[in-house]
């Protein structure tokens, strides 16, 4: 074969289809239900923050790490919400998004062999990471609520099956919670079950809980590093993009035990030097923000869930209700279409509007062929748009 070609890893995974869903979105002038960001402003504290930053002459490098003030501030949030001791010299590692926290994590403590355990639906990054990082993944299902919730409302999984997928290669369990695609949140029961599965096996728990403060219907978030003897074997991954509505901005970190942390800054440093300057600087503004922040975030997407909710079901789809993270995976058998991907290219390019097909949140196609995926981190006036384009579904038997 010709050398003029992707390498062997490269060739494994597809362009993702997540962003492929907004360019064809924006071919199509539709409603962008698909890509996670918000289309409403990041609080004015931060933005003035950065241009502060900017105009201050924070333009050069920030240590490779993060900068000093971001970490500190980064340790004490995490300490004092979740009493954890965090310590920033040791512990926290500044990266280029969440995104680059998880691939510089796996790169740093996984060998080609190694396996590494993911719930699956998954966020769709993990599996290019795994291949990448040249990880053998082991999926255990999240099985989804029945919709009339007669067997409660929450995405399960099979503990026994969980116990299953570990053995003594296995390095790590990946743990998204608030979850994307599902919605679900962690029990602290859950997670105990995980963490004792960890220690069993001498595993890590690489845990991504960038939607930690986005969370309904009194749940409360857990972090896994706060199971009893977890703190020490927990990567836990997080990012300025959700909370504080500013997904360009690529910064986000990895607090990690300290045996560790030197392999993480390691890959870090080689893999992209450093998130920006200016804009660490202010997430240290960012991280200050007064607590009444977080729950009127919570309350506004709880809000918005509760409208797309409202405009999914009248459309016909079968909804799953989310507890946490912003968006709704629903059912859409009802439309009669040969799989997910054709009927989201079908909403896109005929309805106008975006959506992710199921299938990229499973390993194997199949199970996804009846599930699609919606966000709701948009204004009011989106949804509304969204609603209004949606009406020209109708379900396969009433053609
Ligand atoms: N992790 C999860 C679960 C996500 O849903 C996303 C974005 O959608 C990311 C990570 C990406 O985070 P970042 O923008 O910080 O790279």
């Amino acid at each position: 074969m010709s050398k003029l070609t992707g390498s062997l890893k490269a060739r494994q995974f597809t362009e993702s289809v997540i962003r492929e869903m907004t360019r064809l979105n924006q071919l199509h002038g539709g409603v962008n239900l698909s890509q996670g960001f918000p289309d409403f402003p990041a609080p004015a504290v931060v933005k003035d923050a950065a241009c502060a930053a900017i105009q201050g002459e924070v333009n050069q490098y920030a240590v490779t790490w993060g900068a000093r003030g971001l970490r500190e501030a980064i340790a004490r949030e995490f300490t004092r919400r979740y009493g954890v001791p965090v310590a920033a010299d040791e512990q926290v590692t500044v990266c280029c998004g969440a995104t680059e926290a998880m691939m510089a994590t796996m790169m740093a403590i996984i060998d080609p062999g190694d396996e590494v355990v993911i719930f699956e639906p998954f966020y769709e990054n993990y599996g290019p990471d795994a291949i990448l990082s040249g990880a053998t993944p082991r999926y255990v299902t999240l099985r989804e609520p029945q919709p009339s919730g007669s067997s409660g409302t929450e995405w399960t999984f099979d503990p026994d099956e969980l116990a299953a997928a570990f053995n003594n290669r296995t390095r790590a369990i990946i743990i998204n919670t608030p979850n994307n695609p599902t919605g679900k949140v962690f029990t602290r029961a859950e997670l105990e079950a995980i963490g004792a599965l960890c220690r069993k096996w001498d595993a890590v728990a690489i845990s991504d809980e960038i939607y930690e403060h986005i969370i309904f219907d009194g749940c409360r978030h857990v972090p896994i590093a706060t199971v009893e003897g977890m703190a020490e074997r927990t990567v836990t991954i997080n990012s300025l993009s959700k909370t504080y509505s500013v997904t360009g901005w690529r910064v986000g970190w990895a607090i990690a035990p300290p045996s560790l942390t030197g392999a993480i800054r390691k890959v870090h440093d080689f893999l992209t030097v450093g998130a920006a300057a200016p804009l660490q600087a202010a997430g240290v503004a960012a991280l200050g923000i007064p607590e009444s922040y977080y729950a009127e975030l919570a309350a506004a997407y709880r809000r918005r869930r509760d409208m797309l909710l409202d405009i999914l079901d009248r459309r016909h789809f079968t909804c799953y209700k989310p507890a946490g993270a912003y968006y709704i995976m629903t059912d859409i058998g009802v439309f009669g279409f040969r799989d997910d991907l054709e009927f989201a290219r079908y909403l896109v390019k005929d309805v106008g509007v975006a959506a992710v097909p199921g299938s990229s949140f499973y390993s194997h196609a199949a199970a996804g062929r009846t599930k699609l995926r919606f966000c709701f981190c948009k204004q009011d006036e989106t949804l509304a748009e969204a609603d209004r384009r949606l009406e020209r579904l109708v379900p396969a038997g009433a053609h």
